[in-house]
């Protein structure tokens, strides 16, 4: 009995999978079917379906599979933490792809004090990276709401942001080398750790926020920073976007490189969380005014937590002095400042999700142009869909907003569903209306793909296109994210398939 069923499951194994577990071992390459939660995205947006999952344990085994599957033609997907908010890391649902996963990559291979160093595999996460470096005395500053899963391959893949790129930069500027599997199974050994390297193209930023597109990053060498001494958080109520503005040049100008994060939500945003989540402790009382705005800062300071705390009171003085600011709160204790921050990093979210969904839009500006953009594109919404709400917050600072539009409160859920395409035509043709870009931080993915098409201008479509062309010949790596499939290699084909994108491109909500 036993016998027959374990010959019939023999029989039916896939070639495909047998070779891929030589490669990597048994466990560690299974049917598609068997690995559910690497087929479906972490907004439950994107549901795919894959030939088989597999998980190399080093370097020479991604090498191995990405040859073998180079040879069959298979389509790869890379993934780490499938954290993406853009469904970059699920697959399609033609069950052709390979997911390949970083996961077992999670070694940290070398901490270098001298040079302020860390090299670190794809698959270690995000948050055990920094808790390494702070064991070692430094600070990678990288973080991000997404932390206890996601990757360092990923945020590499993405080109994360998060809440500290204001002092620090992306995950680009935090990087110095990295270790690739090219899409013919070569492996690139470049994780330089030099400060200056004027010695070509740069390779490395290509790689980086490639979303899986162009090869598989296996290990990078990334910066630390010297731990700062003391921190200080405050929470500030503002009238509007402007105060917001005015309250982000006076921190600038007094705390310089000191400032580290600066994230701003506005009333609606503020007010539905005491809405939808009664239980959540918020600093200040929700207003029905929706001008208001309330600023999350933090300094870093090298001196001392009273240096920090006097420097912090000196600027909100001034903020509340000049009308900037309406109050402020400085949190007294670490626990107090994990308040603040779970208001912004957790509790936003779960209040739109608690609405009944939301249009989200991860849009950059120019700073200075905010509080314009913000009430042209309420205007523009409003006259064409009358009622419907926006929440916006996030990483102003950076001209980052996380500009999420829900459904006017007298509609069903499925008026988002209904309008959403339309939703994101006027955010976007605002965003790019006042010189900004509709994927600030979040990528491309498959959520924005045709929206791109609508708004890169052909010339950066076509270099785009060649670049992909040269490194992934096959078109093996991530097809259908980031750029369209079967897009055009050549230039002059390309030029006339992407001029007029707008009759071909459905728009997808994002
Ligand atoms: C609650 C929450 C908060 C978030 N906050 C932020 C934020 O503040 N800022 C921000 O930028 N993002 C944010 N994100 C989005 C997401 O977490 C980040 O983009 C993260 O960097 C993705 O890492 P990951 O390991 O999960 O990558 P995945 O989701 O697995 O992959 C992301 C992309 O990178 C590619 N990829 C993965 N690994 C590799 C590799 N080794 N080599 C090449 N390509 C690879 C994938 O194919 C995919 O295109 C947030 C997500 C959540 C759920």
């Amino acid at each position: 009995m036993t016998d027959i069923a374990e010959r019939s499951t023999a029989a039916t194994v896939d070639p495909l999978l047998a070779e891929l577990r030589q490669i990597v071992g048994e466990a560690y390459a299974v049917p598609g079917v068997e690995a559910p939660d690497a087929l479906i995205d972490q907004r439950s947006r994107y549901v795919g379906r894959a030939r088989a999952v597999v998980r190399p344990g080093s370097v020479d085994e991604v090498a191995a599979v990405v040859r073998l599957l180079a040879r069959e033609e298979v389509p790869i997907v890379p993934q780490g933490g499938h954290t993406s908010l853009v469904g970059g890391a699920t697959p399609d649902d033609s069950g052709r792809a390979v997911v390949l996963s970083l996961k077992r990559l999670d070694r940290v291979r070398a901490i270098d004090l001298d040079n302020d160093t860390i090299t670190v595999e794809a698959g270690v996460v995000l948050r055990r990276l920094q808790d390494t470096a702070r064991d070692a005395g430094r600070l990678f500053p990288l973080s991000l709401g997404a932390e206890d899963s996601c990757t360092i391959g990923g945020n590499l893949g993405s080109n994360a942001g998060g809440v500290q790129v204001l002092r620090y930069g992306n995950a680009r500027d935090l990087t110095l080398g990295l270790e690739v599997v090219t899409p013919s199974g070569e492996i690139w050994h470049g994780l330089r750790g030099l400060r200056k390297d004027n010695s070509g193209y740069d390779l490395r930023d290509l790689y980086i926020g490639s979303e899986g597109t162009l090869g598989i990053i296996t290990a990078a060498t990334l910066k630390l920073y010297p731990l700062p001494v003391a921190q200080r958080t405050a929470f500030v109520k503002l009238d509007s976007s402007e105060s917001v503005l005015a309250l982000f040049r006076l921190a600038q100008a007094d705390f310089g490189a000191s400032l580290t994060a600066f994230e701003a939500i506005s009333g609606p945003a503020y007010a539905l969380v005491q809405q939808r989540m009664p239980e959540e402790r918020v600093p200040f009382p929700a207003e029905p005014n929706a001008e208001r705005w309330y600023v999350l800062l933090e300094i870093s300071d090298n001196e001392s937590d009273h240096h920090a705390a006097e420097r912090m009171e000196h600027v909100l003085e001034a903020a509340l002095r000049d009308g900037a600011a309406l109050d402020a709160l400085v949190a007294q204790s670490l626990a107090h400042s994990q308040g603040f921050w779970r208001l912004r990093q957790y509790a936003l979210g779960r209040a739109q999700a608690c609405d009944g969904g939301i249009v989200p839009h991860d849009i950059s500006l120019p700073v200075s142009a905010l509080p314009d953009f913000l009430r042209r594109n309420e205007a523009h919404l409003q006259s064409r869909l009358p009622g419907v709400r926006v929440f916006a917050y996030g990483h102003i600072g950076d001209g980052n907003l996380h500009y999420h539009i829900g459904r006017p409160i007298d509609q069903p859920a499925t008026y988002l569903a209904t309008h959403g395409a339309e939703i994101t035509q006027i955010v976007h043709d605002d965003v790019v209306g006042f010189g900004g870009s509709i994927a600030a931080e979040h990528g491309v993915g498959r959520s924005k793909r045709d929206a791109l098409l609508r708004h890169k201008s052909p010339i950066e479509l076509r270099l785009m296109q060649a670049i992909k062309h040269a490194l992934d010949p096959a078109g093996i790596m991530n097809p259908g994210q980031l750029l369209p499939l079967n897009a055009p290699a050549d230039g002059a084909t390309g030029r006339s398939a992407l001029l007029n994108p707008r009759g071909s491109s459905p728009i997808h909500s994002s």
